[in-house]
């Protein structure tokens, strides 16, 4: 780690203590980023990446409600504004009792790359609350998510700031919200993304990003003149991202054959085909049950409960070519990178947000592997939202072909300037490089000709 490195680390840690998930992105970003300064000391001398990191809006909340019990019930709401040098901020929100500002601020930092990486203009931010919407019924869930509204719409707008989801905020969150916005602002704009079909949203939103998840592994696979047919995947999660990356996975001919939630996972060695999706879709979209019931309606499959004590995920233990982390941060620790290599894994392409730690993304970028980060192997979710805002921009909805025609032009573009970026700096084949250095530069270049500001 050179010496630059070192101190900023230094300095983040002193300056935002408890916040190791922050320090974990930054680390990576900055590691990359070294090898830009020795060539362009004009972003160092102009302290781009200090100005990065440090949000330019942080806003915290109550947020008091009131349950059909009578109880009153009192969370914690952020959004943090981090970078608008070339766009409104954009990026989710998450409804997750582990959301505390280290995590949103590492999602809100890594937004800001993953946004310039998908060439349209948008800033980053991420924002959420330690709302746990596991079994609550749709009324509670409605009355938090309008509290959660009455602060928020202050803060936010079609021009400003515009929310979508992530863990915990699909579909239904994202309704509440917006009807709340509208009432309080008494105006119907695109002010958030995800929204449903028939009032502002765009078709493919939901299948975004997981389908652009498996796009970008396809453009991997093409560099070694190969495809997804045939190959076998392993993939985490059982949400949003998790069900249309299986989706696309099959409809390109390769078998999946885990899926998980936060209390286990199933292993299916016949593999998940379109009717088990269908089934897990129900599930986990309509009667919000957990993963564990597959193995009652398909015998075959087997139920692991995931140990907390574990030091490994055992998911990441079973032979395959391809894994798809499309569940949270951290969830692939060194041990189980190690545990994926040996069983043949040699691609990577994380739907979920830095799924993997400094320890796994080393080893897999020293085995050479096709390893594709976050925050560009999942970009398709939040290039789809910036493709609802132009839609909602112009008030003409596109069809499903054109949008989804788009979202593979973006992720082949974005795999093309991974690739070109890391080449340009030296360490060809490195996409975590590329993805740093190509989302770095778009936005440094903004703020060197904005100004200090
Ligand atoms: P989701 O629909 O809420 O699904 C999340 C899935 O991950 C669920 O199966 C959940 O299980 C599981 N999970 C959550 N926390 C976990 C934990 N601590 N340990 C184990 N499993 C856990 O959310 P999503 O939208 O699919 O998001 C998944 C990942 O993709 C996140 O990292 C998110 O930041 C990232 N992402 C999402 C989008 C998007 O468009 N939605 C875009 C880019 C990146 P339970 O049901 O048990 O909670």
């Amino acid at each position: 780690m050179s010496s630059y490195v070192t101190d900023l680390l230094a300095e983040v840690k002193a300056k935002n203590p408890a916040e190791p998930e922050f320090h974990q992105a930054v680390e990576e970003v900055a590691e990359s980023l070294a090898l830009v300064f020795e060539k362009h000391p004009e972003y160092r001398a102009a302290k781009v990446l200090e100005r990065i990191i440090e949000p330019e809006r942080v806003i915290t909340f109550r947020v008091p409600w009131v349950d059909e019990q009578g109880e009153v019930n009192i969370n914690r709401g952020f959004r943090i504004e981090m970078n608008s040098a070339i766009g409104p901020y954009k990026g989710g929100l998450r409804f997750h009792p582990s959301v505390n500002l280290g995590i949103l601020k590492f999602l809100a930092f890594e937004q800001v790359f993953k946004n310039s990486l998908t060439t349209l203009p948008m800033g980053g931010g991420k924002g959420g609350s330690d709302f746990d919407p596991k079994g609550k019924s749709d009324l509670k869930i409605m009355r938090f998510c309008q509290a959660f509204m009455s602060e928020l719409y202050r803060h936010i707008g079609p021009n400003t700031d515009v929310p979508a989801g992530d863990i915990g905020v699909g579909g239904r969150e994202i309704g509440y919200l917006f009807g709340q916005y509208k009432k309080l602002r008494n105006e119907f704009t695109g002010v958030l993304t995800g929204k449903g079909l028939n009032w502002g949203g765009s078709l493919i939103r939901p299948e975004a990003t997981g389908y652009g998840a498996v796009y970008f592994a396809a453009e991997m696979l093409e560099t070694k003149k190969e495809t997804l047919e045939g190959k076998v995947c392993l993939v985490s999660g059982s949400g949003n991202v998790a069900q249309y990356t299986v989706e696309k996975i099959l409809s390109l001919g390769g078998k999946v054959v885990t899926l998980s939630d936060s209390n286990g996972y199933i292993y299916d060695e016949e593999g998940i085909n379109t009717e088990k999706l269908h089934f897990v879709m129900e599930l986990k979209n309509v009667r919000r049950g957990r993963i564990k019931e597959y193995v009652a309606k398909y015998k075959n499959a087997v139920y692991t409960e995931i140990n907390p004590k574990d030091d490994f995920n055992p998911l990441w233990n079973h032979k395959a070519q391809c894994a798809f982390p499309s569940a949270t941060q951290n969830e692939i620790n060194g041990k189980d990178a190690q545990n994926l290599l040996k069983n043949g894994v040699y691609v990577v392409s994380e739907g979920a947000n830095m799924p993997t730690t400094i320890d796994g993304v080393n080893l897999f970028l020293d085995k050479k592997i096709l390893y594709g980060p976050g925050k560009a192997a999942n970009a398709g979710g939040v290039a789809v939202s910036g493709l609802e805002m132009t839609q909602n921009s112009m008030r003409l909805p596109w069809n499903r072909e054109e949008v989804d025609k788009r979202l593979q032009m973006i992720m082949k573009d974005i795999h093309h300037t991974c690739i070109t970026m890391a080449d340009r700096f030296g360490t060809p084949g490195n996409y975590v490089n590329g993805a740093n250095i190509g989302g770095f530069l778009k936005v440094a270049d903004a703020m060197m000709d904005q100004g200090v500001v």
